[in-house]
């Protein structure tokens, strides 16, 4: 208890936290203060990809602080290098830049498309368009991005710049882009914070095909969806896409924070020295924990995220007080008849942590949980949601 109330009394009143102090676990389950065990389905906001305290994850990164903890983008170091290698010959894009969270790789890449349009196109074409529903961070310049009302209200005036399109409405986003002078779409292929819903194959090819036309950048955010989470490396590839930039962070840095924006082939050399940078970006542990995460993204891992995300659907898709199931691969939402926020105590009551986006239930499950641990913790919510 004392914690609680240390962080009722100390920390920033920013999160309604869930009456419950983890203090361990391995895996997908979880230990309490309590002196319970919750099997997790939520990962820390689909941060720890393998679950917590992976062996060879903790073995790569303890390796690497026995090594050096910190050099600064001042001097070359392994790592980062490494690791942006292995994103770039996954990926086909062609250079990286690492930060510390989604936000900033989200700035990243909106700071990159204005200068590249500003080069390539005239000063004049500084928009980006976003979708309404979307999240981009909690930065100024991701809120102002975030198409989403509620996130502005306290925090006027944003960065200007950003114009807000309608998913699935082609010929809306078609005039907006031949209306005003605009750099780049930034997208999520399944909007996360937004209430977990997929944009569909036909948007998706809209928004590639609008870029072509007014020659605008296409830019990924996959901060939550990438990383194997969809069943693919990245999301846009479930959608067949070939965006010009791509940021991700949550799972990548397997449990330690780290941004990536990738650029493709146009805009690869748009930053010269001194135009971006960062203390902590790169950071040489992060860095050794990406690659291990990285590397073990293969076939096997991700028919593993489809065979999971299948499991969960088959038994939840028509279930008792289920009333649909979206998302692709291991970033599910599940719209209940009974309240979502109810259900979420009630899971946890039994030993299954679940979190929420919008109105919905969202799974967001480390990529390996074993079989017989998510079948328990459906089973859970499917009691749940029927009672
Ligand atoms: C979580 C999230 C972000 C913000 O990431 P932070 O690491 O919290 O800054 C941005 N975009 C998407 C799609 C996200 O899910």
């Amino acid at each position: 208890m004392l914690t609680q109330t240390l962080d009722q009394q100390y920390l920033a009143h920013t999160y309604n936290r869930f009456p419950l102090e983890i203090v361990g676990g391995k895996g997908s389950l979880l230990r309490g203060a309590d002196g319970r065990e919750y099997i997790d389905l939520g990962s820390g906001i689909g941060v720890n990809i393998f679950g917590m305290d992976d062996d060879e994850w903790r073995d790569a990164v303890t390796a690497q602080l026995g090594r050096f903890q910190h050099v600064s983008n001042l001097y070359y170091s392994e790592p980062a290098a490494k690791l942006a290698q292995m994103l770039c010959e996954r990926t086909g894009l062609k250079r990286v830049f690492f930060s510390n969270s989604g936000a900033e790789s989200n700035e990243c890449a909106i700071k990159a498309a204005r200068k590249w349009a500003a080069e390539h196109k005239g000063p004049e074409y500084c928009s980006i368009i976003t979708l309404r529903g979307s999240f981009h961070g909690r930065t100024l310049g991701t809120l102002a991005a975030t198409g989403q009302d509620v996130f502005h209200r306290d925090y006027q005036p944003l960065p200007g710049g950003f114009l807000y399109a309608q998913p699935g409405e082609c010929e809306a986003l078609e005039r907006l882009a031949a209306e005003h002078p605009c750099a780049a779409i930034l997208f999520e292929a399944v909007q996360g914070e937004g209430g977990v819903r997929p944009i569909g194959q036909e948007f998706a090819s809209c928004l590639q095909e609008v870029c072509r036309r007014h020659d605008l950048l296409l830019m990924a955010d996959e901060v939550q969806l990438g990383n194997g989470r969809s069943g693919s490396l990245y999301g846009y590839m479930n959608y067949g896409l070939q965006p010009d930039v791509v940021s991700t962070a949550k799972g990548i840095g397997g449990g330690l924070p780290l941004g990536v924006t990738m650029f493709g082939e146009r805009v690869a050399d748009v930053f010269h020295p001194g135009d971006h940078g960062t203390t902590f970006g790169g950071n040489p542990v992060c860095c050794a924990g990406a690659i291990n995460v990285l590397s073990r993204l293969d076939e096997k891992m991700l028919e593993g995220v489809e065979e999971r995300s299948a499991y969960i659907k088959q038994e939840l898709a028509g279930a008792k007080g289920v009333l649909g199931v979206s998302g692709l691969g291991l970033m599910l939402g599940i719209q209940t008849e009974k309240n979502a926020s109810d259900i979420i105590a009630a899971c946890r009551e039994k030993g299954v942590l679940v979190i929420k986006a919008k109105d919905k239930l969202r799974l967001l499950p480390a990529l390996n949980i074993p079989m017989e641990q998510l079948q328990k913790a459906v089973a859970v919510i499917k009691a749940c949601c029927a009672e």
